[in-house]
């Protein structure tokens, strides 16, 4: 409680590095009740909105209606700051009473995010119906999770601008400048990030299922857990990756998966050296990740990924990355997690 009180002495000051690099800190919601603690946590937006929520947890599909109010609400209460809203993205560990047929024998595999909504393009035309119109009451963003083809997106652009015109014609107001972009979750969307960074106007990393594809990591199986690391080399090479396609193609690239909530000071560091624009974290992390960012500089920290870039094993980052802070920022020693990560 009382680190908490002393972190939350920061809560108002921007997220800038010492040598003046600053980074869009946002908060991930699963409900339209979380947003205040976002707000009380420091953040400057809503970095993940996982709409699935609001649909899994009923018997039956919300309409358009019912959906633009919760949305609505949500963008008036966080404005002018930007709420990113994550397209449906049921299907793996979220499961929805009202998909007919959804037992499957590979669920991570399989009907899952963007694959579920296109080929259920009436429920993904309301949803996108609803959060445009709920737009023109803030800013927002929208994205497009699980994605693995490029092929998968321009069919999703291509609905967005259906959705838009249908509201012109109809004198709907909704918000013409929100910016469309994907989570990049799989190996193949790190394969192709330079393709797709053509296609959209942001990345977030979602480094959740990233681990598990990349890993071959059942996330949920705790047989296997040794494996799901998020500082692996492999993780932190496809994450750069990911950053330098997006940064050519003059796009910025967020992360919202729990890397930090995991890997803590040792996460934050590297993220931040990789070059990522905006962080996304629950809001609990927020004044820990902030107070990271506000105690290092950006050069020190692009020095360490270099360096962790060229390393075998995780561990070998994790003796890297706790001889730096010992010796450089003792002060940053409370923020190494006990335990194995
Ligand atoms: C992720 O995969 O990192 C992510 C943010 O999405 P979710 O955890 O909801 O699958
Ligand atoms: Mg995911």
């Amino acid at each position: 409680h009382e680190l908490e009180k002393d972190l939350l002495k920061i809560k108002d000051s921007p997220a800038v590095t010492l040598d003046g690099r600053t980074i869009e800190l946002s908060g991930n919601i699963e409900t339209a009740d979380e947003v205040q603690e976002v707000i009380d946590h420091g953040a400057k937006g809503i970095g993940l909105f996982r709409t699935e929520y609001f649909f899994i947890t009923r018997g039956t599909l919300p309409g358009e209606e019912e959906q633009y109010r919760y949305y609505q609400n949500v963008i008036r209460k966080m404005a002018p700051d930007p709420v990113l809203f994550r397209t449906l993205d049921v299907g793996g560990d979220k499961l929805a009473a009202w998909v007919e047929d959804n037992v499957e024998a590979n669920p991570f595999m399989g009907w899952r995010g963007i694959r579920f909504t296109l080929s259920r393009k009436d429920i993904l035309r309301t949803q996108l119906r609803a959060m445009y119109r709920a737009a023109a009451h803030g800013r927002a963003r929208i994205m497009f999770p699980m994605v693995s083809i490029v092929d998968e997106v321009r069919q999703a652009l291509a609905i967005c601008a259906e959705v838009r015109e249908d509201l012109k014609r109809e004198r709907y107001q909704f918000g013409e400048k929100v910016e469309i972009g994907i989570m990049i979750e799989t190996p193949s969307a790190v394969a192709m990030a330079d393709a797709l960074a053509r296609e959209v106007d942001f990345f977030s990393i979602g480094s959740n299922d990233l681990i598990q594809y990349a890993l071959a990591v059942d996330r949920g199986n705790s047989r296997i857990s040794y494996l799901y690391n998020p500082l692996h080399p492999a993780i932190l090479r496809l994450i750069d990756d990911t950053v330098r396609a997006a940064h050519k193609n003059n796009i910025w690239v967020g992360i919202c998966g729990e890397m930090v909530a995991d890997a803590r000071v040792r996460g934050a560091l590297l993220l931040i050296g990789l070059g990522l624009d905006e962080f996304s974290a629950n809001a609990y992390m927020i004044p820990e990740i902030k107070k990271i960012i506000r105690s290092i500089t950006y050069d020190e920290t692009r020095a360490l990924v270099k360096k962790a870039l060229k390393k075998s094993t995780a561990s070998e980052v994790v003796t890297l990355l706790d001889a730096f802070i010992e010796e450089k920022r003792p002060e940053l020693m409370e923020f190494i997690p006990r335990g194995p990560v």
